[in-house]
């Protein structure tokens, strides 16, 4: 007797072949049998008139910063995703060698907790080079010594051996950002050579793109690892285009026998904290970024210092998370300014002050080509680049709707990818690029972990506004063989694994 038996389903096997009609019969959470299926199951999907794919990976999650707390993972299931990519842009839940808490420690010790925990989806991590770096050196901006590179080395070998697939940059972030290009090729080899990859938030995504992509690529070419462009963007009006320059270095450097690949969430719309885009790196050093606010000589530097480029658009300032202060939320920084009797870049501080340094804002700085460039580069993965929302508010709409919104908007509505190509880069491409093995392909003796959905129906419905909307024509969503979530409602189930580097 099988467990589960999805009948009539067209088949979108991930691997960019042709869609087919089969059933698919699942037990103990692996594809068992594909074809005309006359076993007896415990349960039956009829599938008919809708689409059956591989679960989604998430190309780019912080997922793992709420992970331990909140296991399921709600928002992310409830869109399709079945595998996290998480520990991105530099920061990552360990390795924190002074802490208390194992699990914040080391690799191993995240490992040991998140096989204690009822996850929602599976989960695979990178350990974060801003992470490993504070553990060694603090939050200090300057070069490490010899010793203290050694260390950080020493950190990431660790890490993977222990199962993190690699290191992520983070190089907009504190500390990540104060290293210079020889530290993350040296961290980069030592990833390598112990079997990991990298990725990064890289340098700068507005006037400084061009120039990021290229310091990217010298990383990869230096180390030979692997590597992908997070996020991949264009931010600004007067970059606008440049991902045109940016996907043909890419292109390039990958002729030359490089290894690069992309990804990138459907929005217009970024979202970080408002000290990353509003106070320079050099005034965050030493955790001393609220004490220089303070100062009003050093206060006023910090003005000087915020190109027009950084500060154009207030309008397009969002506010989502001000600590404390729900009265600014969902604000522009022009109402805020308003409100505070104050100009626009004052106001972004003074949230930044009020808030303890916990704020937060949608960016609308990128334009619909650039997104659907890098969308359509065969190289380029879709992620949510959210963490898991847990007690607090979903603060931009992605980390509920972005795979709904890849397949509804970018495929259906405006035939930018088509659908076997979409699901080839949300399903077997990740699958080969993170190394998740038996994941991403329908296919016998691969993991039961399968999307069901209405093509003609499947569509995002959060928004800026109402970021928690759930997706609709999403019919199932199937992890380990057992159903995770109906109609986009997350049942309990509770399969997902923490999945160690192969
Ligand atoms: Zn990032």
């Amino acid at each position: 007797m099988l467990d589960l038996i999805i009948k009539n389903g067209k088949i979108i096997d991930g691997t960019g072949a042709d869609p087919f009609f089969a059933d698919i019969g699942i037990e103990n959470g692996k594809i068992v049998f594909i074809g005309d299926c006359t076993a007896e199951a415990k349960k039956v999907i009829d599938a008919e008139g809708l689409v059956v794919t591989p679960g989604f990976i998430d190309s780019h999650s912080h997922a793992d910063n709420a992970v331990v707390d909140f296991p399921e993972q709600r928002e992310k299931c409830e869109q399709g995703i079945t595998t996290s990519v998480a520990g991105q842009c530099g920061s990552s839940y360990m390795p924190k060698i002074k802490s208390s808490n194992e699990a914040r420690r080391s690799a191993a010790g995240f490992f040991k907790k998140l096989n204690t925990l009822p996850l929602g989806a599976n989960i695979v991590t990178f350990v974060g080079h801003g992470t490993v770096r504070s553990s060694v050196m603090g939050l200090a901006n300057r070069e490490p010594t010899g010793d203290e590179l050694e260390q950080m080395k020493a950190l990431v070998r660790e890490s993977v051996k222990a199962g993190a697939i690699g290191v992520s940059f983070g190089l907009i972030y504190v500390p990540s950002c104060y290293a210079k290009t020889e530290e993350l090729v040296e961290i980069a080899k030592a990833c390598k050579a112990a079997g990991g990859m990298i990725s990064a938030h890289i340098r700068g995504e507005g006037a400084q793109v061009v120039d990021s992509v290229k310091e990217f690529i010298h990383i990869v070419k230096e180390s030979g690892a692997k590597g992908v462009i997070s996020h991949h963007k264009a931010a600004g009006v007067k970059n606008h285009g440049k991902t045109e320059i940016t996907l043909e270095l890419i292109r390039q450097a990958n002729a030359e026998g490089a290894d690069i690949y992309c990804d990138v969430y459907p929005y217009v719309a970024s979202s970080t904290s408002l000290s990353a885009k509003f106070v320079p790196k050099e005034f965050q050093a030493d955790n001393k970024m609220l004490e220089n606010l303070a100062d009003p000589a050093t206060r006023a530097r910090i003005k000087e210092r915020l190109t027009p480029q950084e500060t154009s658009s207030y309008d397009g300032v969002l506010v989502t998370v001000c600590k404390g202060h729900p009265e600014f939320q969902g604000k522009t920084l022009t109402e805020i300014g308003e409100m505070l009797d104050c100009d626009c870049v004052e106001a972004a501080l003074r949230v930044i002050e009020l808030g303890g340094g916990r704020a937060s804002a949608c960016y609308f700085t990128m334009n619909e080509s650039d997104v659907e460039r890098v969308m359509a580069y065969p190289r380029t993965m879709i992620c949510t680049d959210s963490s898991v929302a847990g007690n607090n508010s979903v603060y931009h709409p992605r980390l509920r709707a972005s795979f709904p919104r890849a397949i509804g908007v970018y495929c259906r509505e405006r035939g930018v990818v088509p659908l076997v190509e979409m699901i080839r880069k949300i399903t077997s491409l990740p699958a080969d690029v993170y190394g998740l093995r038996s994941k991403g392909i329908i296919r016998e003796g691969y993991d039961a972990d399968i999307c069901i959905f209405d093509f003609e129906k499947i569509i995002d419905k959060a928004t800026y506004a109402e970021p928690s909307n759930r997706c609709e024509g999403l019919c199932y969503v199937i992890i380990s063989g057992e159903i995770a979530c109906v109609d986009a409602v997350y049942t309990g189930a509770g399969t997902g694994r923490a999945i160690r580097r192969n």
